[in-house]
């Protein structure tokens, strides 16, 4: 008998320029926000999706292991809604392993969501075209439909009704043909978060005075984004993109009780991007659900960045990525 191969993809991680932070509708995964990111050339995940007609479930393997828990009910809820799509019962093995540490505010979720679509569609002979396959994604994680797409995309957080926003929030591309900055990451702790996104940002929602402000001044921030992007202007990218999170950082500390992410690493490397701002290099920072650090910078200036950064943290692993490509299948030679 000839082993089913199933379907493998590859996924990128993105970091949000203007973040993602808060859903309006948890089961049905929309943002309050509209966000735009960056998908990165490095940390990607890959997945293969096989169907196994005859197991009485589907198995779902995680770097290795059996995942247990919230990570397996998220893949095996996931696969529920791809099956109700494709009008399929069949249970599947899942096997995906993550390039980067998983949930330590990497974006493990998106790369991770993003590959389990286009295998998972692929699996079960879903034909979805790049829009709906965003939109599916972003029912795994709201930062997953971005990673559908390479390079610079936005991702609509949807108008209306939950219904409504269910069709209208997916991600797409934001053409951007003369912007290639680096992003330096700093990993200055590469362990699991103490409190999760999904926990965090429900906190946040629901407790911080801030918050509506932040989405308020964030809608703003994406509109003066696109333009700073447009025109490939570094100094401005960098600076709308290090306030953006700056404050959906101060949404979180008000709320009650606080999440913090920052760490003692993590304001020693924001200073030192201070630092190298005030020295002429023009570095701009961004910080997720964790205390890693990402750095915007000129390509010419990342070996610098990088020795500044690892300098400011001792111990930390520094790694330089650039912008990378969307969401793709393996093709049978390469598996
Ligand atoms: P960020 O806050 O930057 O999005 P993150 O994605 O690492 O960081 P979470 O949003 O907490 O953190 O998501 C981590 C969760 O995403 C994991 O606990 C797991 O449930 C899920 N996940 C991560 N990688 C995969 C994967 N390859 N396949 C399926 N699910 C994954």
């Amino acid at each position: 008998q000839v082993l089913d191969p199933g379907a493998t993809a590859v996924a990128h991680p993105n970091i949000a320029l203007i973040k993602y932070w808060g859903k309006r509708d948890e089961q049905l995964m929309i943002p309050y926000v509209d966000s735009l990111s960056m998908t990165l050339d490095v940390f990607p995940t890959t997945t293969t999706v096989r169907l196994s007609p005859e197991a009485p479930a589907d198995s779902v393997t995680l770097d290795g292991s059996p995942a247990e828990g919230e990570q397996r009910r998220r893949v095996v809820a996931f696969l529920d809604l791809v099956r109700e799509l494709a009008g399929r019962t069949e249970p599947a093995e899942v096997d995906t392993r993550n390039a980067v540490p998983t949930g330590a505010g990497l974006a493990s979720s998106a790369s991770g969501f993003a590959a389990l679509a286009l295998a998972g569609a692929a699996a079960y002979g879903l034909d979805l075209d790049p829009t709906a396959l965003s939109r599916l994604a972003r029912r795994g994680s709201v930062s997953a439909a971005r990673s559908i797409f390479g390079d610079f995309a936005i991702c609509h957080a949807g108008r209306g009704t939950s219904e409504d926003a269910d069709l209208d929030s997916y991600a797409e591309p934001v053409p951007v043909p003369d912007f290639d900055p680096a992003l330096v990451i700093a990993l200055v702790d590469a362990g699991p978060k103490a409190v999760s996104s999904r926990a965090a940002m429900r906190r946040t929602v629901e407790t911080s005075p801030l918050y509506r402000s932040w989405a308020t001044s964030s809608a703003a921030d994406l509109t003066e984004m696109r333009v700073a992007l447009r025109r490939g202007d570094l100094d401005a990218v960098g600076e709308i993109a290090e306030r953006n999170a700056l404050g959906m950082h101060a949404t979180m500390l008000a709320a009650r009780p606080a999440v913090r992410y920052l760490s003692p690493a993590t304001v020693a490397v924001l200073d030192r991007v201070g630092w190298l701002r005030a020295n002429g290099v023009p570095a701009y920072a961004t910080m997720d659900a964790g205390p890693n650090v990402k750095v915007l910078c000129h390509r010419t200036d990342a070996a610098r960045v990088a020795e500044a950064l690892r300098d400011a943290a001792p111990g930390c692993s520094v790694v330089t990525a650039r912008r990378g490509p969307g969401a793709r299948l393996r093709t049978g030679a390469e598996r």
